[in-house]
């Protein structure tokens, strides 16, 4: 049982009112609780990350990034002590709980590495005089995540601002949150009071979080409906903002594709890791005509190897949803498919557990014959369904996806990899991958984010050091002109 606290200015501090969290895999068990902030505790958090900042930008690089590198090791510390927690606060599968660990501790560790060369001042010097190009740190950051991939999403924010010298106030979600406050609490050793500072609640602590006056940045994962509002706030101050939103990932399978389990297991990985919830994973499958039933009757096969139980029991190969909202959300798109028509194969093994009516479990399924205007094809399904979708022309897809109000990411499925690469740059989405569609397609080194609805900026590679930064010129040209403006 971890019953959390707040940390403000490097102390742990408690509130008169506390959300329980409770087990995905039943809900009758309560794991622990977190602080529910009120907005004068929302407000200390975000005086101490002020007071903090201008020591901890005036700071020379190497300590932050010191600070960082002993972060990246002190989660990897973490990581099988507390991966079986995750996945009893999160419902996901103990190697996906390893993956959120191992991705957030990888990510501070890279950002300190390549922050030397990215933050480095750049200088102009001719005739004319002389121009520094620099990059400061933009001030207090407001970081606030969703639950479904809570640390890692959490670093990716927390790591640039940190090194890039800016000071940092967290709000997790309520729904998954006890790890990820371990980790903040285990950290602080690292940072000085009020450079890292964590504010735990529902959505009114976000809400209060992002309004504040002094916040100058907002780092923000979740839904497109909360980006929207988040940017409507940020508008005030005009604060900065990156917004990592929700996505409706399609896998445009090309003909020449290969049926073989392997190719069917790593699609299904991409449409059913972390039961369905991952902001880019596959949701939708489009595949040629010709090869439809072909690849449906492959494509179940491997679905049907999909073993449900607790994310904690190490036979699970799928964990159940994470809470009821997402739950009911996804049997009320479900139910509206097989109303229209639509034909769902339910399919997978269900884990012998006491508790399945108690946990928020779901059994995986595909969803064929569903007419392209289905909330299943067009929305966000967040959940362990999806559609196989047919074409008979590509350029259709294409026109299809571009359309979309969505572009976080998609993925191209081919044996001939040149042509998949082409096409790949037709299709107006942050990421393409080829032939994957799962964690391993996600590279640090190369900027995440979407575009349209699915986002604003991008996170991982130097493109994050430049969200948690401002560019500063300073000049001193009294001789002739620079290069003539036209
Ligand atoms: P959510 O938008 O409901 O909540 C996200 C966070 O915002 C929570 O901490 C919540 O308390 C807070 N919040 C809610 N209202 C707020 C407000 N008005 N102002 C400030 N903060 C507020 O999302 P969720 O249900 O936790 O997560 C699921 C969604 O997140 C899905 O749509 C998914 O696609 C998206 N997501 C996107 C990515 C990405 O990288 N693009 C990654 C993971 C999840």
């Amino acid at each position: 049982m971890i019953n959390a606290k707040l940390i403000i200015n490097g102390r742990e501090e408690t509130s008169d009112r506390t959300i329980d969290v409770v087990s995905p895999a039943d809900t009758r068990v309560v794991l622990g609780s977190v602080p529910d902030a009120t907005s004068e505790q929302v407000d200390e958090a975000v005086q101490a990350a002020a007071t903090a900042f201008p020591e901890w930008s005036s700071r020379p690089l190497e300590e932050r990034q010191g600070a960082l590198f002993a972060a990246a090791g002190a989660i990897h510390d973490m990581i099988e002590e507390y991966a079986p927690l995750l996945s009893r606060e999160n419902g996901k599968i103990l190697e996906e709980s390893h993956i959120d660990l191992e991705f957030a501790s990888g990510i501070c560790g890279y950002t300190a590495g390549i922050s030397a060369e990215a933050l480095a001042d750049q200088r102009i010097h001719d005739a004319g005089g002389t121009t520094l190009i620099r990059r400061r740190p933009i001030g207090p950051v407001a970081a606030v995540t969703p639950w479904n991939f809570p640390v890692v999403l959490s670093f990716m924010k927390l790591a640039p601002a940190l090194v890039a010298g800016n000071t940092v106030v967290l709000k997790p979600s309520e729904n998954s949150p006890l790890v990820l406050t371990e980790v903040i609490r285990a950290l602080q050793e690292h940072f000085p009071p009020g450079v890292l500072n964590m504010v735990t609640g529902g959505d009114a602590t976000g809400e209060a979080l992002v309004a504040h006056p002094l916040i100058r940045k907002i780092g923000f994962t979740g839904g497109i409906d909360t980006g929207r509002k988040v940017m409507a706030v940020a508008a005030q101050d005009i604060k900065r903002v990156t917004l990592e939103l929700g996505g409706n990932d399609p896998a445009v399978v090309l003909d020449d594709v290969d049926l073989s389990p392997e190719t069917m297991r790593r699609i299904a990985k991409g449409a059913f890791s972390a039961t369905g919830q991952v902001c880019f994973g596959l949701k939708s499958i489009y595949v040629p005509t010709r090869i439809h039933d072909r690849f449906v009757e492959a494509f179940h096969a491997a679905v049907d190897e999909i073993v449900v139980g607790p994310g904690d029991d190490p036979r699970s190969t799928m964990g159940p949803l994470n809470n009821a909202q997402q739950k009911g959300s996804v049997e009320k798109i479900l139910e509206e498919a097989r109303g229209a028509g639509a034909v769902v194969t339910t399919l997978g093994r269900k884990l012998d557990t006491a508790a399945w009516e108690h946990g928020h479990f779901m059994m995986p399924s595909v969803v064929t014959d569903a007419d392209p205007r289905l909330a299943i094809v067009e929305q966000e399904q967040f959940g362990p369904t999806v559609p196989v979708v047919r074409y008979t022309e590509l350029d259709e897809v294409i026109r299809l996806t571009n359309r979309s109000q969505f572009g976080l990411a998609a993925s191209i499925w081919s044996a001939d990899e040149d042509r998949a690469f082409e096409l790949g740059r037709r299709l107006d989405t942050g990421s393409v991958f080829i032939n994957s569609h799962s964690f391993s397609s996600l590279d640090p080194r190369a900027p995440f984010g979407g575009t349209k609805n699915s986002g604003l900026g991008r996170e991982f590679s130097p493109a994050s050091l430049d969200a948690y930064t401002e560019l500063q010129t300073i000049s001193r040209r009294t001789g002739p002109p620079g290069p003539p403006l036209s």
